[in-house]
């Protein structure tokens, strides 16, 4: 029998005491829980049935499991409502001025920067996003990547795989569920996860899966109290020249009167005998005016509650798959959408607004043990919060630069007393897609108070959402609120000093495309104030 050296056999016994020692830590701690992150774009929270909507637009039963299992927020916030903006800021619990991500136009993920899924990564977790991306560079710390490229399309999606280019057939949003619930399947069992599923779905143009057309069966839905808007109330210019609105942006690909371009024919044949007969019935009766407005309204309620019902299906079939592995106890989950939406709320579809309906985005968290069920919680919270409240969740240190604060002891029950009462919000991209110009502004639970600034207009809001709860009426110049007006100015200078806001942004954060009778920059697409002007690309 071979000897053992001395020295080998006292490192053997240090090595095995040391195992025993990271075990018996092991049990004092327990294991960080796994983070399934589940994020949809553009999913208003009227169209989840646990926010009441006073319409009933649908039932979600699955979303609604979480809030029943969990906890439902009523001012979940992003501080600038658009898709990749929105995302660096999961990412890096910081506002854009600091990641740099602005606007949908030219803005570029700098992966160099720290990010939460970098320390997860660092720290033991199994990292992976499946689904939309939209960050423009590529995925870093995730340990498998399967995104879409760019904004993605809802049938037979292009995909790229950890880098390498792939196609798939079907639905999207299904496609998306099936890769997250392959990957959980194959993970890595001796370490925790973080998941992210994030859905194109329902974006723009709202391409509901085949099975689901006709869902409503042809519902004339009730519309919102605001829906023909005359942007009265002392409101400014910025509302009244956007270029979103159900009456003069809506488009016919929007419509669905075009058959999208990338079905197979037996898609396309399913596509058209659900939407051929009605568009030859549109055609026939010819609608005008608010007519047409109601049509588009209610068509356009089918194809988003169409899109939404297969995101509700998806998250069913993921919280289903934990519960039959037995990671429902281990698991937080987290169900979010990049912003909140209009549904034809002051004639609008789209996002970008400090108002509600865009400001807001669904925000519903179930973590077993740890969150009361059923509970909900109406402080003002935001996607700032999320990468600090996951590695609290974990267990680690967050880092000071982070914008945001942990929603831990939140979902523990035990909101901190000194828990934010104000949130500062910023928005950029102009004129295109939507000509919604930039602002600034302060929201808190009562109150906005909103500066439009650029490029030719400066002027300011106040919204007395008690009062207002549409907020179709600017009290701004009302002498009855010049105190309200003064105490929110000191507090938004506060914030901005707050949030590092650097003043007067570098001229991209605003987009590639010149402002109206602004010198053209070179190489830049033309636009200004043309009708149709940017309606190609939606963000
Ligand atoms: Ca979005």
């Amino acid at each position: 029998m071979k000897k053992t050296p001395l020295r080998l056999v006292c490192s053997r016994v240090f090595a095995g005491f040391a195992l025993l020692a990271l075990a018996a830590s092991a049990l004092a701690a327990p294991r960080p829980p796994n983070i399934l992150f589940i994020f949809s774009d553009d999913h208003a929270y009227q169209a989840i049935s646990s926010y009441g909507d006073p319409r009933k637009l649908l039932q979600t039963p699955n979303l609604d499991r979480i809030a029943k299992e969990g906890m439902r927020f009523t001012r979940a916030m992003v501080p600038n409502s658009i898709c990749g903006p929105s995302r660096a800021t999961v990412l890096t619990g910081k506002y854009n001025h600091l990641n740099g991500f602005y606007n949908n136009s030219n803005s570029k993920f700098d992966p160099a920067q720290p990010t939460f899924v970098k320390n997860l990564h660092a720290a033991g977790y199994q990292t992976a996003v499946v689904g939309k991306w939209h960050l423009v560079s590529d995925p870093v710390g995730f340990d498998y990547w399967h995104v879409l490229p760019g904004q993605g399309v809802y049938y037979n999606p292009p995909m790229i795989d950890n880098g390498k280019p792939v196609k798939h057939q079907g639905y999207t949003t299904d496609i998306i569920t099936d890769l997250t619930i392959d990957w959980l399947k194959k993970r890595d069992k001796s370490k925790p996860f973080l998941m992210m599923c994030q859905h194109k779905a329902p974006h723009r143009e709202w391409e509901p899966n085949l099975k689901y057309l006709g869902h409503d069966r042809d519902r004339q839905y009730p519309e919102p109290p605001t829906l023909f808007d005359d942007y009265g109330g002392k409101r400014g210019l910025a509302v009244r020249d956007q270029d979103m609105s159900l009456e003069k942006t809506f488009t016919e690909r929007d419509a669905k009167l075009i058959t999208p371009g990338n079905l197979t024919p037996e898609q396309k044949k399913v596509w058209d005998a659900y939407y051929e007969p009605r568009n030859d019935k549109f055609r026939e009766s010819k609608p005008t005016g608010k007519d047409l407005v109601r049509w588009r309204y209610n068509r356009y309620m089918h194809d988003y509650l169409g899109c939404i019902k297969s995101v509700d299906e998806s998250v069913g079939r993921v919280l289903d798959f934990l519960k039959a592995e037995g990671l429902d106890k281990d698991t937080l989950v987290v169900y979010s959408a990049d912003q909140g939406f209009y549904l034809g709320e002051h004639g609008w579809f789209d996002k970008r607004w400090i108002f509600e309906e865009s400001l807001r985005t669904p925000l519903l968290i179930r973590w077993p043990g740890v969150t009361p069920p059923g509970s909900v919680n109406d402080r003002i919270v935001s996607n700032l919060d999320f990468a600090e409240t996951f590695l609290d969740a974990a267990g680690l240190p967050i880092p000071a630069d982070m914008q945001g604060r942990s929603l831990v002891p939140i979902l523990k029950g035990q909101t901190p007393a000194d828990w934010r009462t104000s949130f500062y919000y910023h928005y950029y991209e102009y004129p295109v897609p939507h000509r919604v110009r930039p602002h600034y502004g302060v929201v808190t639970d009562q109150y906005k108070l909103v500066h439009f600034y650029k490029p030719d207009v400066d002027y300011w809001e106040l919204y007395d959402r008690e009062k207002d709860p549409t907020e179709v009426k600017n009290f701004y110049a009302d002498p009855a609120y010049a105190q309200t007006v003064a105490t929110l100015k000191t507090e938004l200078t506060r914030l901005r000093v707050e949030v590092k806001e650097p003043g007067e942004p570098p001229r991209t954060a605003y987009g590639n495309r010149p402002f109206d009778n602004e010198p053209q920059t070179p190489g830049a697409p033309a636009t200004g104030k043309k009708k149709g002007a940017g309606k190609k690309k939606a963000q």
